[in-house]
């Protein structure tokens, strides 16, 4: 399967590229390797130099990267300048702060001294997603390449031009040849590279079945891997909650990215006493977004990446709609070329309905009215999934109730589940292991050597 960038607002391929052969990906990987035994050495000042003017680049170019995104995976252009914007943001935060997250750390132990020291675990192979062609990447990437490791990418098939963009970005910054790797295989292809004694590492940001694929290759060989896997996020409605507040976050936590994330916000868990309230305002929100040319500054949400997407989400809806759901708004797809459906509103959700039991990544929301908080927490929880959640309240005893009763790997009061350098990211359960970003997400790939002097 070769490489294929579709324009998914038009459906018109714009460029197709072959995959590696064994005989590319074997160069690829010994220039990996070699150019890491070289890049570890170099000092942190020098690293955190190049990081910055691979930011540079980005801001210098944002508007033409971005609409590399918009094209390619069809997030709005704003979204798109936004996801670039976040890349260089990051790319500055490790520059800055690498050094005091690898900076030995010394330890009163029974030794005369002891400490921790991080050093590089080698080339890290990153398998990515299309959905944040640039941002997922980057966050893998840019603390990965500052802790003086080398990152070999196997980016989704879908988005070959934001895989040779990023190429191209930090060979232009000036990082040695062979630091940052393009791989253009298929899936089947990557437990062989997982095996291969060159790679040291491996992280995936992806699907359940591609997850426990690089799960199983890693065990294998006894690799390290971190997995960002999917999820199912609860947004819980407190009785405190400021629907004011509430309402348009709650649009944007479900249309976010065109629906389109592992965090979106996708289950909506509302307390009685709001719940008619929410249904009505949330409704006629989604009701009113524009949906179209990704392009257009009026357009708030774009299509869906693939005909293949845009169906599964029907799908799912259709299913869900068949056997005794309502639909308040959308419900579904729109006409004509592109992979547009409309946002939707679905309630009477059950467990015998698609819908109600898988993650929808499209936007969709899904509303659940219940009885008080803890209703609301206990079906929060009740999912395989545990990636992000938030809750809604004024009240500090309900947000501290939301706090300490959600299982998730991230937990937002007032706001909507969102990365950012400085915080852990990542999931409990099904949504996989590790985590990324902050300085765990570094250590992630680091050896954390134990020094002992007797
Ligand atoms: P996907 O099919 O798993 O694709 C992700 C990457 O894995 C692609 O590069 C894909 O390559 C590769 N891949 C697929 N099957 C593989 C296999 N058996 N072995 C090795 N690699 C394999 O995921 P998707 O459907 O594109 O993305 C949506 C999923 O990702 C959702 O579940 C979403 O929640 C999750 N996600 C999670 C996070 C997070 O941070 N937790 C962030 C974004 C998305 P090909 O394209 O060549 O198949």
């Amino acid at each position: 399967m070769p490489y294929v960038s579709v324009n998914p607002a038009t459906g018109e391929v714009a460029a197709t590229y072959d995959d590696h052969t064994p005989e590319e990906v074997d160069a690829r990987l010994a220039l990996a390797h070699a150019a890491q035994a070289e890049w570890q050495t170099t000092t942190l000042l020098e690293r955190s130099r190049l990081m910055t003017s691979a930011a540079e680049l980005l801001e210098g170019e944002l508007p033409v990267l971005a609409e590399v995104l918009t094209k390619e995976m069809g997030k709005t252009f704003a979204a798109a300048k936004g996801e670039v914007a976040k890349c260089a943001m990051t790319m500055r935060y490790y520059a800055e702060h690498a050094e005091r997250m690898l900076a030995a750390e010394e330890i009163s132990s029974p030794a005369t001294t002891s400490s921790v020291r991080y050093e590089p675990l080698g080339v890290v192979l990153a398998v990515m997603p299309w959905n944040f062609p640039l941002w997922q990447v980057v966050r893998f990437a840019a603390p990965a390449l500052m802790a003086g490791n080398t990152g070999v990418l196997k980016h989704a098939s879908n988005v070959p031009e934001s895989a040779l963009l990023l190429e191209n970005l930090f060979r232009r910054a000036g990082f040695p040849e062979g630091c940052f790797v393009n791989l253009f295989i298929p899936g089947s292809r990557v437990a062989d590279v997982i095996r291969d004694e060159r790679i040291a590492a491996v992280t995936l940001t992806g699907s359940e079945a591609a997850g426990q694929s690089v799960a199983s290759a890693a065990g294998s060989v006894l690799k390290k891997c971190v997995l960002e896997l999917g999820g199912s996020d609860p947004f819980i409605v407190a009785a405190s909650a400021d629907l004011d507040r509430v309402i348009p976050m709650a649009v944007t936590g479900r249309v976010q990215n065109n629906g389109q994330s592992c965090i979106a916000a996708k289950r909506f868990i509302v307390v009685e006493s709001l719940a008619e309230e929410f249904m009505a305002r949330f409704s006629e929100a989604m009701d009113a977004l524009v949906v179209g040319d990704p392009m257009d500054p009026a357009t708030n949400v774009g299509p869906l990446v693939s005909a293949d997407q845009r169906d599964e989400v029907a799908e799912q809806v259709a299913d869900a709609l068949a056997k005794g759901a309502t639909a308040t708004a959308g419900g579904h797809q729109v006409d004509g070329p592109g992979f547009f459906y409309r946002p939707t509103v679905l309630t009477g959700v059950t467990s015998a309905m698609r819908a109600g039991v898988e993650e929808i990544f499209g936007p969709v929301a899904v509303v659940y009215p219940v009885a008080n908080l803890d209703e609301a927490v206990a079906l929060g929880n009740n999912t395989p999934w545990g990636l992000g959640s938030s809750i809604w309240a004024e009240d500090p005893d309900e947000q501290a109730q939301g706090i300490a009763g959600l299982e998730a790997g991230m937990v937002f009061v007032n706001a909507i589940v969102a990365s950012t350098p400085e915080l852990p990211f990542g999931g409990i359960k099904r949504s996989g292991y590790g985590r990324e970003l902050a300085a765990v997400g570094m250590r992630e790939f680091c050896n954390a050597k134990t020094v002992f002097v007797a």
